[in-house]
């Protein structure tokens, strides 16, 4: 694909990720899952393609300035959707006009999601710009309401048709599926990924937790207990939780979390009736 520049004049007057995915979407209402990430790229001014060998980074971006060259590395060891993740991420850092000059990145940085620090939110602002590029919104709920009622199974399912880590296919998951949802990913025990939706409660454990323990495979949904996952407040009452568990071929296990929103703003409604309407005690009823 050669270099398109009224695709390129459009991308130089966008800040955000999402303005930039919307943009690239706009030149290009063709695109199809998987995203050819690579072609793409081509597209929009990288050069070339190299295995990144230094130990210290697994995915990078190099600017040879001043000829403007623009090279895209990615470790040898990545798995192909590990591989297309990086590709769109430093194709994020190139796009983000804030992200200035040559980038290297380690394996963890493909799955910022926290923006505490700057470097942190030009992090995760590259996998933001990954995801909505390589899960492209529209195509994603036609993909996932054709899948039918939610369902853990349902993740590796949109990984292996967008050609995306499990984890990046979880975090578009929780964003765009109706419900309120959370993903956690755990291997060995030990909680590698947790991925709340928009309006989820806030969890008590993050990435290097130990898992709850007692987490027997079910595709059907279970009740979770909130106290193994919730920040739970005395002075609130804790929402009703289901969860999916499936274990995967390598030892990986996928946790689904759901908590039915109208459900819990209908209780709570009772739950306030029932404390203005209580009998006031003491007093005799009027005639
Ligand atoms: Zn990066």
């Amino acid at each position: 694909m050669m270099k398109n520049d009224a695709l390129l004049n459009d991308l130089a007057h966008c800040g955000s990720p999402d303005t930039l995915v919307a943009a690239i979407l706009n030149h290009r209402p063709d695109l199809t899952a998987p995203v050819d990430v690579e072609d793409l790229s081509r597209s929009i001014g990288i050069a070339s393609f190299t295995d990144a060998h230094d130990g210290r980074f697994t995915s990078g971006l190099s600017i040879d300035t001043p000829k403007g060259v623009v090279n895209i590395l990615t470790a040898p060891t990545f798995s192909s959707p590990r591989r297309r993740m990086a590709i769109a991420h430093q194709l994020g850092h190139y796009l983000m006009k804030a992200h200035v000059g040559d980038r290297q990145c380690a394996t963890r940085d493909l799955s910022e999601s926290r923006r505490d620090t700057p470097r942190r939110k030009e992090e995760m602002q590259a996998n933001r710009f990954a995801i909505s590029l390589l899960m492209p919104k529209s195509l994603f709920l036609t993909f996932i309401d054709g899948l039918g009622r939610p369902s853990v199974s349902h993740l590796a399912k949109i990984a292996e048709a967008y050609g995306v880590p499990l984890h990046a296919a979880a975090e578009r998951y929780v964003e765009l599926a109706k419900g309120l949802f959370a993903v956690s990913l755990i291997k060995d025990g030990i909680i590698r990924y947790v991925m709340p939706g928009r309006g989820f409660p806030a969890l008590c454990i993050g990435p290097g937790d130990t898992a709850p323990s007692l987490m027997q495979d079910s595709v059907a949904w279970i009740q979770a207990d909130v106290r193994d996952w919730l920040v739970l407040s005395r002075d609130l009452r804790p929402p009703v939780m289901t969860m999916q568990v499936l274990s995967k071929s390598n030892g990986l296990k996928i946790v689904l979390l759901s908590i039915n929103a109208a459900a819990e703003r209908r209780a709570d409604e009772e739950a306030e009736k029932a404390a203005t309407e209580s009998p006031k005690f003491g007093r005799r009823p009027s005639r």
